[in-house]
């Protein structure tokens, strides 16, 4: 046989193997996305570079995980360990799961570090407010009402919640849970856990205002879009990002209703009673975790731009990016963020 021959043949192996290779490999590789509605919100999962019948249960098993939380730390759900806890007769100690320690004791931190500007006991201010009853408010509760509820407070020296081996206890009828703040984002981080143990190394979780990605989009990053605080259809940043980050955003746009001309929106100023007035109305957080990210949005929207950023320097490896109610904004150096290109 001739070398040509020889070569011939190898070449011609060569490719059936690697025809029988096209065939055998798993289906389409692109990005396969699934939504549901958890948590009061659209949750979004995109996973990418998984064959279909692996990303499917991947997503399925993260959504459940979601669900889980949410049916644990909700004060909506009757059912739940929060509600049990704010049901409870105050000044009792009362049992509490680990997961639920794990939560409410980072809240408490961003609590004391915020001065009370962030607050996971106002829950019955935000029942005065309604923000998350179905039909949304349209006017503001009575004042008398407000004044109660700060009256109830200014009893108490701190926060009015205490953990201590394993139990919880509420100090008076003004305090009770809302992890609203908080949980969405420990939620969205133990969702990307449970993707990344079933084998989806590339992924974007998207719970509203709550963000986290693993990996890139086929080697290009994954691209976001900040939304303009006052156009719902604008994007005021562009984020490209690759690698593991969260990106939690906090405004007074999500949730709000006009009376009198007044804006009165979901994130509420424990010192006041009434929605946070911080001269900013969008707060970007980028940080290692969406538990963090989403905590510290909430807390710098409260605080505002002064106090804000001198919270934000006790999380060296967070950053920030707030607009204030003129538009113009402040992006603190690890922010990663561009103009939006114009098409
Ligand atoms: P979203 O829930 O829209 O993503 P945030 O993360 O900023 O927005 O959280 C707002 C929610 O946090 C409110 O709906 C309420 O449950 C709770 N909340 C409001 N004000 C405060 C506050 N000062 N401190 C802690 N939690 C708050
Ligand atoms: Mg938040």
């Amino acid at each position: 046989m001739s070398r040509r021959l020889i070569i011939a043949g190898i070449v011609g192996a060569l490719l059936i193997v690697a025809l029988v290779r096209a065939l055998l490999a798993p289906a389409p590789r692109g990005v396969q996305t699934d939504t549901r509605l958890l948590m009061g919100t659209l949750v979004t999962i995109s996973a990418w570079g998984v064959e279909k019948g692996r990303a499917q249960p991947a997503m399925n098993a993260a959504f459940a995980e979601m669900a889980r939380i949410e049916a644990r730390m909700s004060r909506f759900v009757d059912t739940s360990e929060v509600a049990g806890l704010n049901a409870a007769e105050r000044g009792t100690w009362q049992p509490l799961s680990e997961e639920l320690e794990r939560v409410v004791t980072l809240g408490m931190e961003i609590d004391g570090l915020s001065g009370g500007a962030f607050d996971i006991g106002l829950g019955p201010l935000s029942d005065l407010w309604g923000f998350s009853r179905e039909p949304p408010p349209e006017t503001p509760p009575e004042a008398a009402r407000i004044e109660a509820w700060r009256a109830g407070r200014a009893t108490l020296t701190g926060p009015g919640i205490e953990i201590d081996a394993h139990r919880l206890r509420l100090a008076n009828t003004s305090v009770a849970l809302d992890l609203g703040g908080i949980a969405k984002g420990y939620a969205v981080d133990r969702a990307m856990e449970i993707l990344e143990r079933e084998g989806v190394a590339h992924a974007l979780i998207n719970a509203g205002g709550d963000m986290r990605i693993v990996g890139d989009k086929g080697g290009k990053p994954w691209h976001i879009g900040l939304r303009d605080p006052r156009q719902a259809e604008g994007v005021v940043a562009v984020m490209d990002l690759k690698g593991s980050i969260a990106i939690s955003t906090s405004g007074d746009y999500e949730r709000f209703f006009l009376h009198d001309g007044v804006r009165h929106h979901h994130i509420l100023d424990p010192a006041t009673g009434q929605s946070a007035r911080s001269g900013l109305i969008s707060v970007s957080i980028q940080a290692p975790s969406s538990f963090l990210a989403d905590s510290l949005s909430t807390a710098l929207f409260v605080l505002g731009e002064t106090k804000g950023l001198a919270l934000l320097e006790k999380f060296p490896d967070c950053a920030a990016l707030l607009i204030r109610a003129d538009g113009s904004r402040i992006q603190t150096p690890g922010f990663i963020a561009a103009p939006p290109t114009t098409p």
